[in-house]
C-alpha cells in the first residue's frame, strides 16, 4: 500500500518513489497483463486543508490487445499523472480521489490512472489499419471489397451534380 500520512504532507511536500506488484489486488482486471510491477514516483504536496496534489509517473510494461485489430501485443507505458485529492469528495466526481483516515493511498488512482493511461500505448504498431468495420478482415493482413462508408451529403452533391450535368 502506498500511503502519505496527512501529518508529514503537513509539514512539506513529500517524495513518492514505490512501487505497485503485479499481483497486488488493486490491480485485478484491469483489462491488461502486466509484464512487471508499476513504478510510482513523484510529489504530493497540501494544496490547502485537506486537498492535496499528486504529480509523478507511472512506469510499467503491459500485455494486451491492440486497440485497433486486437492482437496480441505489448508496450512500455511512462504515463504522467497529475490527481488531486480531497477529504469529502463529491463522488460522482471521478477527477478526484478520496482520502484515507490519517493518510492519502495512492493504490486506487495508481489503478485508475494507469487504465487511462494504457489504452493509447496498446497497438501492436504505430500504423496499424485495424480490423474492417464491415467484415472484419485484419487490414493489416489483406484488404476487403468492402466499400469505404458512403458520406451521404457528398452523394447528395453528387446527384445533383450528376442532374445538372444532364
Ligand atoms: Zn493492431
Ligand atoms: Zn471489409
Amino acid at each position: 500500500m502506498l500511503r502519505v500520512e496527512i501529518g508529514d504532507l503537513e509539514r512539506g511536500p513529500v517524495e513518492i518513489s514505490g512501487s505497485v506488484a503485479v499481483d497486488d489486488p488493486v490491480l485485478e482486471d484491469v483489462g491488461f497483463e502486466l509484464a512487471e510491477a508499476v513504478a510510482v514516483s513523484g510529489r504530493v504536496s497540501m494544496v490547502t486543508l485537506g486537498r492535496f496534489f499528486w504529480r509523478g509517473r507511472l512506469v510499467t510494461e503491459v500485455r494486451g490487445l491492440c486497440r485497433r485489430c486486437l492482437a496480441a501485443t505489448s508496450a512500455s507505458v511512462d504515463a504522467a499523472v497529475a490527481v488531486m485529492f480531497a477529504e469529502g469528495k463529491d463522488p460522482d466526481d471521478p477527477s478526484q480521489y478520496a482520502i484515507g483516515p490519517g493518510a492519502i493511498e495512492l493504490d486506487e488512482a495508481v489503478r485508475e490512472e494507469l487504465i487511462l493511461a494504457t489504452g493509447p500505448y496498446l497497438l501492436c504498431r504505430e500504423d496499424c489499419k485495424g480490423l474492417c468495420a464491415g467484415c472484419g478482415t485484419d487490414l493489416n493482413k489483406r484488404s476487403c471489397d468492402c466499400q469505404p462508408p458512403t458520406d451521404l451529403r457528398w452523394a447528395g452533391l453528387q446527384a445533383m451534380k450528376t442532374e445538372f450535368e444532364e
